[in-house]
């Protein structure tokens, strides 16, 4: 396959080189044959929607079947296709590049691994890592006192990535890497221990199926030993989601290019400057419109509920408003002074520049509507 071009959800070039790649379809022909499938459905991630026909070449000819691709936009394995799918006939869902979640779609799935076999030095990361290090140490150091702060220092300290940080009873290092690059772990592992670090690769909960992922709206295995992260992969993405949940310095390093970078706090104290911004913009609001996903790793009912239940005690008015995709032209028109996001977490908070009203998580409105304090520091909007 040629190398391919694509961009990361934030936005980066990233090229890969697509004979590195190991796209495992033996156990799904396996899978074809054995239940003598006749359609089966493909469902393939963004960035390897180039290569999908090559693959349904490949599982055709080794097989009976008939593929078609779903070839709506996936970006999760909280996306699998569902009850379309068996009104077309379809027997079995292959999906692609995620790892099963604590879901039921409904459809037969199998999930097809995708590894990379990049294998960046660590040399370039080691003296982030020490720095990071240090940090850790220093916080440790820290006498954690409680609370005990004026509206305005709690304020400051709501900005302050520093402040959020989840307790702490170590310094070691959180290996943690994207679903590709996750078999490197291990070996990674070593390396840094070598290298003079305490490495532990945290595992999650059910969301997550591997040691060490993390997902864009996850990050469950971080725990209180750990003082620092180093991320494995490609983008800001996941890197962005695991500062706003633990407030832990992270360095990167991407398997793809072998560069090593950190994600600074400078950018994550913009991003929660924003959000302040955005929970002062509703503070008037009177109606919201309260969206709830419809995919099937998405849907937060209950939450969405109790977020109109909120809204009402509050004496304002909340619209419960179901949706598969979400987009501002799905949603500005409706006349609503402001929205609240159930579905996937990362559109409040890596899309809300492109609504024309506030676009706020559950956490933020109930921190609008004085049920959560401040002082508390940032909370992510998590899916457990
Ligand atoms: S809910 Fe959003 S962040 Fe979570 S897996 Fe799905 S697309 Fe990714």
């Amino acid at each position: 396959m040629k190398p391919l071009k694509y961009q990361t959800q934030d936005g980066k070039s990233v090229i890969m080189d697509m004979e590195r790649h190991d796209f495992q379809l033996d156990d799904l022909v396996e899978r074809i044959k054995d239940n003598d499938h006749r359609l089966v459905a493909l469902q393939v991630p963004e960035g390897l929607k180039m290569q999908a026909l090559e693959m349904m070449d490949s599982i055709e000819g080794d097989s009976e079947a008939k593929v078609v691709l779903a070839a709506d936009p996936c970006y999760g394995a909280c996306d699998l296709v569902h009850d379309k799918m068996r009104m077309m006939g379809v027997e079995l869902v292959a999906h692609m590049g995620h790892s099963a979640m604590n879901i039921d779609s409904g459809m037969p799935t199998h999930f097809i691994p995708v590894t990379y076999d990049g294998d960046p030095e660590i040399d370039p990361v080691i003296p982030i890592l020490a720095r990071h290090k240090a940090i850790a140490e220093a916080r440790l150091a820290e006498a954690s006192t409680p609370f005990d702060l004026s509206e305005d220092e709690a304020k400051d300290r709501f900005l302050d990535a520093v402040g959020r940080v989840a307790p702490l009873s170590g310094t070691k290092l959180g290996l943690v890497g994207s679903i590709q690059h996750l078999h490197l772990l291990e070996e990674y592992k070593e390396r840094f221990e070598n290298a003079g670090f305490q490495v532990e690769i945290p595992t999650g909960g059910a969301r997550l199926t591997f040691p060490g992922q993390v997902l864009g709206c996850n990050y469950s295995g971080d725990d209180p030993s750990i003082g620092h992260y180093i991320f494995l992969g490609s983008g800001d993405f996941h890197p962005i989601g695991l500062v706003m949940h633990t407030g832990k310095p992270l360095a990167l390093l991407d398997p793809y290019t072998g560069e090593a970078s950190e994600l600074s706090f400078d950018r994550i104290e913009r991003i929660l400057r924003q959000r302040m911004g955005l929970i002062f913009s509703v503070d008037e609001a009177k109606s919201f419109g309260i969206l709830i996903g419809e995919k099937p790793g998405q849907m937060r009912r209950n939450l969405a509920i109790r977020m109109k239940r909120l809204l009402e005690k509050h004496g304002r008015k909340g619209y419960l408003l179901a949706l598969d995709h979400v987009g501002p032209e799905l949603i500005d028109f409706y006349p609503v002074d402001a929205f609240v996001n159930t579905a996937c977490p990362r559109i409040a908070i890596d899309d809300a520049v492109k609504y024309a009203k506030p676009l706020i998580t559950p956490f933020e409105l109930e921190v609008a509507l004085g049920e959560k304090q401040w002082e508390n520091g940032y909370q992510f909007d998590e899916i457990p």
